[in-house]
């Protein structure tokens, strides 16, 4: 089997699972007691945490663990607003947790303003600072798109959209970007950052909240004050262990510069199959979205995987819903939308296999055209 859907979630590292076995049976202690075992739960998960921020660029007291990125992006949107009063800026080209909770906030009467993004699959950069006013409370920009992999330039959009607004909060969902990009955390100039965990080789079921240092943010949840009373709850010790051994390797082995020309090989060989490739804003490599003409995407993925190719069609969270609206956004029409694939590469994923799955996809799409499947 050849795994190319990785943007949806990835297999769990050994070394991700040995760490999490051994918190769950040597080291399951509750780390908010006092007794030694308790502490050495707390100094074991406390170590993780130091191992996370130093692998993604940023300072252990600046990482609230959450359950998914999901929930990050969630509390970011609802409660990172520093007034209730002030407009909301976020791009077309945000994932469904980021854009469905403003959207329930617009639902409530809060003025959210919504940027469109350029036929390459960036934000349209002067369009969001137009939206941009001294009443802006909080935007959010996605890093690497999760439909196209496009990385829209945070760094350069943060710093515009603080000398417009000094006090307008950043927060950017990370979640394709993390250990997938060269750029430090701490180098992008936002205030927030929502991460999840098994996009990078560890369990699904654990995040976190990126909150920079001196930012306040109203708590997630109340109870036993976990997480400096910002995120209440006993936290995930072996989720959170798995999480810094699958960081730690995954920035081990991860090589862009290899992920590249896999994925230029990528589409070289399907643009000389007829195919046309969505986004070709500057990529993270790790993601592909191919339009294979004439050819519906769901039957395409379900026949490759009984040819032991996996890839997804559009975002896995937004699979069951028709049509897809960050690609509608970026201009691609209705009847090409049906014909888009995704596919997503790991830090290992190795170029012939790549192609052997490129090679897959087509003879399957000609089957299907010529109505010879099965
Ligand atoms: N944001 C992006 C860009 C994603 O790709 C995903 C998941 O695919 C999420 C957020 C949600 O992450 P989680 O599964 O941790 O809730």
């Amino acid at each position: 089997m050849i795994y190319l859907d990785n943007a949806a979630t990835t297999r769990v590292f050994e070394c991700a699972a040995d760490a999490a076995q051994k918190a769950m049976l040597d080291g399951f202690y509750n780390p908010n007691t006092t007794y030694k075992l308790g502490v050495s739960a707390k100094s074991a998960l406390e170590k993780s945490r130091r191992i996370i921020a130093d692998c993604i660029g940023a300072s252990p007291d600046e990482i609230v663990f959450t359950s998914c990125a999901t929930e990050s992006n969630n509390w970011a949107i609802e409660n990172g607003r520093k007034s209730k009063k002030g407009n909301v800026v976020i791009s077309a080209g945000e994932h469904s947790s980021v854009y469905e909770t403003a959207i329930s906030l617009k639902n409530r009467g809060v003025d959210v303003r919504i940027a469109p993004l350029t036929k390459s699959g960036t934000v349209d950069e002067s369009a969001f600072l137009d939206l941009v006013d001294e009443n802006t409370t909080l935007v959010s920009c996605i890093h690497v798109s999760n439909e196209t992999g496009v990385i829209n330039p945070i760094k350069r959009l943060a710093a515009s959209v603080k000398s417009k607004s000094p006090r307008a909060l950043f927060h950017c969902d990370g979640v394709q970007a993390l250990l997938k990009t060269s750029e430090r955390l701490d180098a992008l100039g936002v205030d927030f950052y929502s991460a999840s965990a098994h996009k990078l080789g560890a369990p699904k079921g654990i995040g976190f909240l990126y909150i920079r240092r001196g930012v306040t943010i109203a708590p997630l949840m109340f109870g036993g004050g976990q997480e400096k009373g910002l995120r209440s709850g006993t936290q995930n010790t072996p989720y959170v262990a798995a999480f810094a051994a699958a960081a730690e390797r995954f920035k081990q082995i991860s090589d862009h510069a290899n992920v590249d020309r896999i994925r230029d090989e990528l589409v070289k060989y399907f643009t000389k199959s007829g195919c046309k490739i969505i986004g070709d804003g500057e990529n993270s490599g790790y993601i592909l979205c191919v339009c294979v003409p004439n050819v519906k995407a769901e039957i395409l993925q379900n026949i490759a995987s009984e040819h032991g190719v996996i890839i997804g069609k559009g975002a896995a969270c937004s699979g069951s819903k028709r049509g897809n609206r960050v690609l509608s956004a970026m201009g691609v029409k209705a009847e090409d939308i049906e014909h888009c694939i995704r596919i997503s590469l790991f830090a290992d994923t190795k170029l012939e296999d790549a192609l052997q799955a490129a090679h897959v996809i087509m003879e399957t799409a000609r089957q299907i055209r010529s109505g010879n499947v099965g």
